[in-house]
Parts: C-alpha cells; structure tokens; sequence
C-alpha cells in the first residue's frame, strides 16, 4: 500500500492511493502514527477500505502532505554511504555516526524550505528514511525488518556552517531549523518494497541532478541500524531513521553549491516517490 496524508476539508486526513485516486481512511485511524500503533489491524482494515473504497478523492487535486507529522523521534545516521565519508574527507566509520532531528523540522511535498539568513552555507541532503511500525528495543538484526512498516523519501536539510563550525562539534543545530525535514509523499509498506537495500536514489536541483546513487552503497544497513539504535532506546510506532545521504552533496563541491531561496530541490527514490520543495 502506497499510505499518505491529505488535506481534506482543512484536516489532516489518512489515505491510500488507489490508481489515480485517493481512498479515505479516517475511518481506520484519525493519522499515521495512531495508524502504525495498530499494526497488522491496522493494515487489514486498510486493505479492506481500499477494496470496496468507498470515499475517494482525485489523488491530482489532493493536497498531499507529511506522511507522518508527529513522529516521537527522528534518528538520522551520518556518512552511511562509503563515498560520501570520502568526499566529506572524513574516515568511513566503524560504528554508526547518529543525531537526530525534531518533528518541528516536518514539512510535506510542495511546502517550503526556509534557507535560514543566518547560513550561509545550506545544503541539501537525499535519504532513504525507514518507518518503524511495531516499536520494541533490543530487537536482533534477525527480526529487525519485522519492525519496519515501510519506507519514505526524505530531504536532511544540513545547514553546514551550524553543523561544522560551532563550539562543541556536534551536529545538532545544522540540522534541526525549522523546515529541515521534507519527507514524502508516500510511506511505501514494506511488502512493496522488495529490497531496500537496492533502490536508486538522487537529488536534483533546479533540474540538474546533483546526488545519483544507490541504497547498495549503504555501510551500516536497515537491519544493523535498527539493532543497534535499539539497544540504547526503545523504538516507538511511526519513529523515523534518516539512513544517510549519497555523494554529491554541496559542500564537498567544487566550487561548493548552496541552497538559495528561488531554488527547487527534487528527492526521489525508485518506486517510492519524488519529493519536489521550492526554497524560500
Ligand atoms: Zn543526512
């Protein structure tokens, strides 16, 4: 199932895409989060409202929005991709690199990214970012994709001078402005998605694809991360991780590139989605 989030009447409405419309599920679950807290219920009820689909919108005039707004925490992983460590001159890690983001940093397909005045140096970041359906810790890597629901497309916005350059080294303000989160448009149930470990990913700015590679590439992957992340804390239904970006980002440019209002940044991941934001 391909779930997402519309606005219908103003509300924030639960879906699923149904070819060319959008079928209405408020009347499995009020959102994502309370939907992914449901589990195999969950996705049974949604299968059957998707069969008989008896609400549908015109999934083109729908506005879609976040998947998911409300997630309790967002994990993202640093340099998880061998040639990306390379070209940010740093060394490919031997254990997961992590920091996280808030949900204050959400914004949906279409919304904008404010490039904050204060940056100068705003970058753009494609990543594969995993949904966790049923939460737990201590999972095994054996079990882990038990616990994935699906998958999504999402944008780490890296405001690389609040990132690198401030007291403390750590990485926390470059990446939490308000806006430094796009993700969508669909969360993709992870029985649609074959491998996630094998799916072309790019980022295309103003129409020049600028990052173009594959989730192949990824050092620590979905199984690994989830094992090891939940050995500190427990997973939570609808908790995003960020899995890392591909070569290409602006900073390891030459001469660097940085995002700019008037700017528009394209995220896509094969089979699913592309997720176009316009910067202001
Ligand atoms: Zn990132």
């Amino acid at each position: 199932m391909r779930l997402v989030t519309f606005e219908n009447s103003g509300n924030s409405t639960l879906g699923a895409r149904k070819g060319d419309k959008i079928v209405d599920l408020s009347g499995v679950a009020p959102d994502m989060r309370s939907f992914l807290e449901g589990g195999e219920d969950s996705l049974a009820s949604a299968r059957s409202a998707v069969e008989a689909a008896p609400q549908t919108v015109e999934a083109g005039s729908a506005k879609i929005q976040a998947p998911i707004q409300n997630p309790e925490k967002i994990i993202c992983i640093g340099l998880n991709y061998a040639d990306h460590a390379e070209e940010s001159g740093m060394p490919i890690p031997e254990e997961p690199i992590i920091f996280s983001k808030y949900p204050s940093t959400i914004i949906g397909p279409g919304e904008q990214i404010r490039v904050p005045a204060s940056s100068e140096k705003t970058d753009y970041e494609v990543e594969l970012v995993v949904v966790i359906g049923k939460g737990g810790r201590d999972i095994t890597e054996a079990d882990a994709l038990n616990h994935v629901a699906g998958y999504t497309v999402g944008h780490d916005v890296s405001a690389r001078d609040y990132q690198l350059e401030k007291p403390g080294g750590q990485w926390m303000l470059g990446k939490t402005f308000d806006t430094f989160a796009p993700i969508g448009p669909d969360i993709v149930t992870s029985d649609e998605v074959d491998d996630p470990h094998a799916l072309g990913i790019r980022c295309i700015l103003n129409g020049e694809t600028v990052q173009d590679s594959t989730t192949a590439q990824l050092i620590f992957k979905v199984p690994q991360l989830i094992a090891y992340l939940s050995h500190v804390f427990t997973f939570t239904s609808g908790d995003l991780i960020f899995t890392g970006t591909p070569p290409g980002v602006g900073m390891a440019r030459d001469p660097q590139l940085w995002l700019k209002p008037g700017d528009t940044v394209v995220c896509e991941i094969d089979g699913l989605g592309r997720l176009e934001n316009p910067c202001v």
